[in-house]
């Protein structure tokens, strides 16, 4: 490079005697990242024509100039002859030209099946622009790294090779990752065969039959169910070849498990011609014969479990359930996947593999995905990489203008803000495809992260095959009328080359639709599903919220597992109230005080370790606390290091994992739910900074907690904990908006509880370990109540291993006195409770109802026996009237006080918001809801 004038720069300075390679690789990792050359190279670089990766813009000032400016500067000889001089500028542009196809190949890539994507000039890749001709074809350059290594080339064939290697069937996006390495093992993996694979006849005629099979099942389906929607896969058949490639590479690799999660688009296609679906299940579900215990979902929207064979051993797929809400099924697939690693004890994702398939619109489009991007990497929620296909078939639904659908060039580019490689394959050429299919796996084993694969295709009929295309893509469908499908133009391309013949590939046909006849399995590698590889979930299967359980335990065996859980090293130093909290909780164990909210929760979670099981917490603050009452993880005031007194319970113990989650509700509940439907045997808790926070994971809750179990028979024992209550914080901070969750409530679905003792904490979390059902558990959890002095129990409340689904009056009320029954739920019990006896009231007996859903009736009715001679009774909320547990369970009430008894409200008008913002106005109106609720009709209201 520049020979004369750095020869002369080089051997005046210190450096003198380094040899011109040298110098080159220098200068190209300077180019990729100025960082990762030392300050005097990077001095001297900084000087030389601007190019850089985000605006190539070469500035066309004469380099010459620049050279010798740089020389004068530096007070150094520059002794060169005109001739030799301009060569050597030659090999700078040679490098800067490489450099050019390296960052913006993609741009000019033959990607668009169709041809219809209009790419822009650019002239960086023009060999003009880089002061080059052809003229210089037959010129021998230093190539630097190209191509891993032959030192020099010739200009016409260097710029074949990248004409080749960049500007193919494959655009690589790469050049953004900041990691050197990483960036070099891409151009050796891709320079290296000018991203040209030499596949052998059989993989040839494996990835051919592939696309016979995924077109295959398309025209039958087509023809034998006219008119059905199955979102079918024509223009992107080369994910089959894709998905199996992946698989196969993966187990080779040690892969035990993949979970798969995927839209609607191709899914029947990967349920029969990957995941080994018996055809004639499939065409059940067609016929409409199928029936699955619960309400079931369409065809489209079924997941699959089975074992598909490779070199490498036996890898155990699921294709995850999902509804039509795009994208959210991605942190799902990851949370599952994160569920086997733990399982495995596998650390770096080597034993489990996520892939998600995504389609172009949505991948740019939904927020949920720049979410899992944000949390790949995260403690919590590292799965050592997730590899991402987009099927970009160019249009979502009716929608296809690059002015409509988003504003990047291309819709993966999201994908760059954790710095995934991106490559975008033509759809129609299957071995390029297959061949990134084998990079990405292989990127993501060695460098854990995620990479994303943009299969550019097309769709060969409207959104679903009774939607009309050409209503709305006039110009692009009559394009795709005339395009040959990827399985014809493959079978031509093997038949020329003389693989195959005619008949060869008729043949090929003809099984395939012989096998579908038959109603056979089509995938060779298919195996049946080895249980001893997957979960058993048999002993959680068809289990109630009643079932029988014991979760009692010792006095002395509670107080021994406290001493676990508040020892710390005399080392490590407490921020002075942390230390405060750890104090108290010494003495709560020596009975001197009783047992407060926060320390409850961490007897909970130290009986469940130490009785083997897994504990995973994940939230916002979840390691302190929002309210500053749990101190889980303890912080040491020296160094910052961290203790959790949970991790130390006992040898034999489950592991205890709270993680503070990145500030995601969306993606994060998803992942909790994935993980939760993956491991019935852990506690898996997703925790609410506030209540009202889980309205940012809405789908989650409305399309997999509330009606997972319905739809496609997964269980699932996630517990959310979102504070709740009533304290004058406003509109935003007062309600996680109970009524929500108990309008979805039916079919025993989901548990609704609001404890409001420490005792019924430490019951409720130990009872949705211990009991055998596997049901989401939803919990208004409290605020004030953490430090309320009425809010205490004693050791052996928590022993006792009850949670109390109603709990009835505790004060020394005669029931015979009783002329009303106030029944409520949370911390404003405690405020009836404290007025009542500032009153000194004895003829209204308030009771608990602890557990909205399902309505305990049992055990309500076995309370309110005490009360048959009462008519009236009064539900007492905070919440608004048109919010909270009013018009949800009313009807549960008034069962439960029989035909004789009236009920009525007792609580703050309909509103259109939670909570007012102002104090003083939310004073008022709880003092007016707890005078209403202890008034009897004939008194006067104060
Ligand atoms: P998987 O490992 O997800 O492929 O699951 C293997 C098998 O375990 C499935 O075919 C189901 O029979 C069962 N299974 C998995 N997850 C659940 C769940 N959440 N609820 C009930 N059964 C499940």
């Amino acid at each position: 490079m520049h020979e004369g004038v750095m020869k002369a720069w080089l051997e005046s300075s210190h450096l003198g005697g380094g040899n011109m390679a040298y110098v080159d690789e220098l200068y190209e990792s300077y180019l990729a990242e100025p960082t990762s050359v030392g300050d005097e190279w990077r001095e001297f670089f900084a000087q030389l024509p601007k190019l850089d990766g985000v605006d190539l813009e070469v500035r066309h000032s004469d380099i010459r100039e620049q050279f010798a400016e740089l020389a004068r500067n530096k007070h150094r000889e520059v002794v060169t002859v005109q001739g030799s001089q301009s060569a050597d500028l030659r090999q700078v542009k040679v490098l800067q030209l490489i450099n050019s196809y390296r960052f913006r190949g993609h741009q000019h890539a033959r990607l668009d099946p169709l041809d219809l994507w209009k790419q822009p000039r650019v002239r960086d890749l023009e060999l003009s622009h880089h002061d080059l001709s052809e003229a210089d074809y037959d010129t021998e350059f230093h190539v630097g790294s190209f191509a891993g290594g032959p030192e020099t080339m010739k200009l016409g064939d260097l710029h074949k090779a990248l004409e080749k290697t960049y500007c193919g069937s494959i655009g690589a996006e790469y050049m953004h990752i900041v990691s050197t390495d990483e960036k070099r093992w891409i151009q050796q993996r891709l320079e290296g065969i000018h991203s040209t694979p030499d596949f052998d006849k059989d993989t040839k005629s494996r990835i051919l039959k592939d696309l016979v099979a995924a077109d295959g099942l398309e025209k039958y389906l087509g023809s034998k169910f006219p008119g059905a929607k199955r979102f079918g896969l024509e223009g992107g058949d080369a994910m089959i070849p894709m998905l199996k490639t992946m698989i196969h590479r993966a187990g080779e690799q040690g892969a035990k498990d993949c979970v798969i999660g995927m839209a609607h688009r191709g899914r029947l296609n990967t349920l029969i011609n990957v995941l080994g679906k018996n055809p004639s299940d499939l065409f059940d579900e067609f016929a409409g014969k199928y029936t699955v215990v619960g309400a079931g979902d369409v065809k489209y929207h079924m997941g699959f479990s089975s074992d598909f064979a490779t070199k490498g051993g036996n890898v155990h797929l699921a294709l995850a359930f999902n509804p039509s809400h795009l994208e959210i099924v991605n942190p799902v697939v990851m949370g599952s996947v994160r569920a086997r690693l733990d399982r495995r004890g596998c650390t770096d994702g080597s034993l489990a593999l996520p892939i998600t398939i995504h389609g172009d619109s949505a991948f740019a489009g939904q927020g949920v995905v720049a979410e899992t991007f944000n949390i790949s990497q995260t403690r919590a929620f590292k799965v050592g990489g997730t590899v991402r296909i987009v099927i970009n078939n160019q249009v979502g639904f009716t929608t296809s203008n690059r002015e409509d659908t988003r504003s990047t060039e291309y819709c993966t580019d999201i994908a760059k803000m954790v710095q995934a490689p991106i490559f975008h394959v033509n759809g129609d050429d299957p071995e390029a495809v297959v061949l990134v299919a084998q990079l990405a796996v292989d990127y993501r084993n060695t460098f854990k992260r995620d990479v994303v694969i943009d299969l550019v295709c097309y769709r060969r009929n409207g959104h679903n095959e009774a939607d009309e295309p050409n209503a709305t893509q006039p110009l692009m469908y009559q394009k795709i009328k005339k395009h040959p499908t990827p399985r014809e133009l493959y079978a031509e391309k093997l038949t020329k080359q003389g693989l195959l013949s005619d008949d060869d590939v008729k043949a090929m046909m003809a099984n395939y639709r012989d096998a579908l006849d038959k109603g056979d399995c089509v995938v060779d590698e298919w195996r049946q599903m080895d249980h001893t590889s997957s979960v058993d979930w048999t002993p959680f299967l068809n289990h109630d919220w009643d079932s029988d359980y014991d979760a009692s335990m010792s006095v002395d065996a509670l107080v021994a597992l406290g001493e676990k859980a508040t020892a710390i090293p005399a080392s490590h130093s407490l921020q002075r109230q942390v230390g405060r909290v750890y104090e108290d909780r010494a003495k709560m164990l020596q009975g001197e005080k009783k047992i407060d909210w926060g320390f409850a929760e961490i007897l909970a979670y130290a009986s469940v370790v130490h009785e083997g099981s897994r504990i995973r917490i994940v939230g916002q603050d979840s390691g302190r606390g929002t309210f500053f009452h749990r101190h889980a993880v303890l912080h040491n005031q020296t160094d910052g290091s961290t203790y959790v007194p949970l991790e130390h319970i006992s040898d034999e113990q489950g592991p205890f994992q709270v993680y503070d989650s990145a500030l995601s509700e969306e993606a994060v509940l998803a992942f909790e739910y994935g993980y939760a439907t993956a491991e019935p045997r852990a506690l898996v808790i997703w925790e609410g900074q506030f209540g009202d926070f889980a309205n940012g994971a809405q789908v989650v809750i409305d399309q997999f907690l509330s009606s997972g179990e319905q739809k496609w028979g997964r269980l699932c024992g996630l517990t959310l904990l979102l504070p709740h209550g009533y304290e004058g914080q406003g509109p935003e901070h007062s309600s996680a908006r109970l009524e929500r969750f108990l309008q979805l409530c039916a079919d025993h679905n989901m548990q609704i509880c609001v404890p409001t003792t420490p005792a019924q904490v430490f019951n409720m979390l130990r009872r949705q370990q211990v009991r055998p059902m596997r049901r989401p558990l939803i919990v208004m959890s409290p605020k004030s109540l953490l430090r309320h002095p009425l809010a205490t129990s004693s050791l052996e409340e928590l022993a006792s291993g009850r949670y109390l689904n109603v709990i009835g009056e505790i004060d020394d009320i005669k029931p015979a006195d009783v002329k009303r029954v106030v029944f409520c739920s949370g911390k404003v019990y405690y405020e009836l409770l404290e007025e009542r006896r500032k009153r000194e009231i004895t003829d209204i007996a308030i009771v608990r109802v602890e557990q909205l859903y399902p309505f305990p009736h049992e055990e309500m009715e076995q309370i309110l026996s005490q009360y048959s001679h009462v008519t009236d009774y009064v539900w007492c909320q905070e919440e608004p009237q048109n919010q909270g547990a009013w018009y949800c369970s009313q009807h549960h009430f008034r069962a439960a006080i029989g035909k004789a008894g009236y009920l009525t409200y007792a609580g703050r008008e309909a509103s259109s918001s939670p909570a007012v913002g102002y104090l003083s106005v939310h004073n008022k109106q709880q003092q007016a809801l707890i005078n209403d609720a202890l008034t009897l009709n004939h008194e006067e209201k104060q």
